[in-house]
């Protein structure tokens, strides 16, 4: 059974292992100079390993590995969105412009939900109102809905 040959473990990139020789556990990497290198599970530490004292991690191990991974992974994430290259500040107006939208009105029972047309006046709406409380007796409350258009600018 002497054998000079060790066992080649099996060592896969981004798997995550246990270093031996000094108990830590953390994803495998190839770094500079072909070596294999161990990154910390929550933190970006890196370290030279030898391959031959990397070990295979138990499932439950290998578990609260992938969680930590996982935990760290989504606290970073925002790191690797695009940088910030300058702030604007941002102001909100109602829009006034010949181009925006038309403000419109709407009345709805408040007892049965029926509701009005949007109209661009208020004419149509209080009609409907009226008109909605003569067929039906007993709905004497609207509610008023108005929608006005509204736009953003970049403040220099
Ligand atoms: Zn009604």
């Amino acid at each position: 059974m002497a054998s000079n040959q060790q066992a080649e473990p099996h060592i896969e990139i981004g798997s995550v292992m246990r270093d031996t020789n000094t108990g830590r556990i953390g994803v495998v990497q190839r770094g500079p100079d072909g070596l294999t290198c161990l990154r910390a599970l929550s933190d970006d530490d890196c370290w030279e390993v030898d391959a031959n004292a990397l070990s295979s991690l138990t499932s439950v191990e290998m578990l609260s590995a992938r969680v930590a991974l996982t935990n760290y992974e989504s606290r970073c994430r925002p790191k690797a969105q695009p940088a910030i290259v300058r702030h604007v500040r941002w102001t909100l107006t109602p829009d006034q412009e010949p181009d925006a939208e038309p403000s419109t009105y709407s009345m709805q029972c408040v007892v049965c939900s029926a509701g009005s047309e949007r109209s661009e006046g208020w004419q149509e709406p209080q009609d409907w109102a009226l008109g909605h409380s003569g067929r039906n007796p007993a709905h004497h409350t609207f509610r008023e809905n108005i929608t006005r258009p509204w736009r953003t600018f970049m403040r220099t």
